[in-house]
């Protein structure tokens, strides 16, 4: 007999989907093997925050689909983040910075690292070979985020990891806006590769959640800080994650071809100065974003023709019905948002109101036909 009687409730069940365990306390069969646990020698799971199988599942799921060496999971995108950081740096590092990074990113760089004497260098958001010219003797990580997902320039990852070849730095992509199906970060040369799970691979706006996955040089040091830390993530949410990812080559399909529709429409409208889409060939770095992706996910943005007021832009985001005004993006209803971003090293954009529109799974001359009507307060 069973030690622990009510498992005869729990049956072996076979669904499509995995189970989803709940639990802080996991229960040994023995004294013994309490004793495995606490030597570190027991095989299975000793304990909730020791990644419960339904976080395990999606971890390697993801992994293998991204083709990294090992992937944890965060409670959300911007945990997996700051904890990438913290896990590799220390007092006394130079730390590059792309200028284009999600906010939050550079706010914890600027008010966190800082306070243990971490010094925080800001690089030109399209940076290539120019990365050479920021190095120093401390450098000790690049953080990149390609293409930016409010001001869209691409790094070239490609020339960035290779002038860091051979030396200690470790090279960090925010890969959230092409997803692990459109750019492969380890081919390029990437040592981590971070993911806002809340956007397209959850896909529904109903969850937070982030992975880092990182390769064979940096898995150990990684791991033994998310282990220390006793990070760990929701099992209800790694569960809608791993349903997420079932689906989210479909989804990714039709997200680009709606976003790809609206970006040429609107490079066509008079009222629009410039559509900012590394899928279109006016987007400066289109050459770079064709030999590295293989599509384009459904955020970009754009900006109006003869200086129209923030009260009109207001006008124009509040008559729209079908978009949503919100942060976030990745999911299926589609999304605006409007704002003026400080891009000291990309003059064209700094400061000017981009209109950025998350494209949703709505009907795509729906979405049209709204942004048309929009288009008329103007
Ligand atoms: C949203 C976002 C994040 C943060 O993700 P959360 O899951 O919301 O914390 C990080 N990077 C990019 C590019 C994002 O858009």
């Amino acid at each position: 007999m069973t030690k622990y009687p009510e498992e005869k409730y729990r049956e072996k069940v076979t669904t499509i989907n995995p189970p989803v365990y709940s639990g802080s306390t996991v229960l040994f069969e023995s004294c013994e093997d309490l004793w495995r646990a606490c030597e570190g020698t027991y095989p299975g799971i000793v304990y909730g925050t020791d990644r419960m199988p339904t976080q395990r599942e999606f971890e390697e799921k993801l992994r293998a689909l991204e083709g990294g060496f090992a992937t944890r999971a965060f409670q959300s995108g911007i945990s997996a983040i700051c904890n990438t950081l913290l896990a590799f740096v220390q007092a006394g590092d130079h730390v590059l910075v792309c200028e284009n990074v999600y906010g939050p990113t550079a706010a914890f760089c600027r008010k966190i690292l800082t306070k243990y004497n971490v010094e925080i260098e800001f690089i030109p958001a399209a940076i290539g070979e120019g990365v050479g010219d920021y190095l120093k003797d401390n450098t000790r990580l690049i953080f990149l985020e390609s293409p930016g997902s409010n001001t869209f320039e691409i790094q070239d990852l490609r020339t960035i990891t290779q002038a860091v070849t051979g030396k200690d730095i470790v090279t960090v992509l925010d890969n959230t806006w092409a997803t692990p199906l459109y750019l492969n970060p380890f081919e390029l040369g990437v040592d981590v590769s971070i993911h806002s799970v809340t956007k397209y691979i959850s896909g529904h706006s109903d969850i937070l959640l982030g992975t880092a996955s990182v390769n064979s040089k940096y898995a150990e040091q990684f791991i033994e800080y998310y282990k220390t830390l006793e990070l760990f993530a929701s099992p209800q949410d790694c569960y809608l994650a791993l349903r997420g990812l079932q689906t989210l080559a479909v989804r990714m399909k039709q997200h680009e071809s709606s976003a790809l529709r609206l970006a040429r429409w609107l490079e066509s409208e008079s009222c629009v100065e410039k559509v900012i889409h590394p899928g279109l060939p006016s987007h400066p770095q289109h050459d770079l974003w064709n030999r590295d992706f293989s599509g384009s996910s459904g955020l970009f943005a754009f900006t109006l023709a003869g200086g129209v007021s923030p009260e009109k832009i207001a006008e124009f985001v509040n008559e729209l019905k079908l978009f949503g005004i919100g942060f976030s993006w990745g999911g299926f209803k589609s999304l605006i948002t409007a704002g003026a971003y400080v891009r000291n090293t990309n003059p064209e954009l700094s400061g000017k109101m981009l209109i950025r529109l998350n494209v949703g799974l709505e009907d795509v001359d729906e979405l049209e036909a709204d942004l048309r009507k929009g288009f008329e307060v103007l």
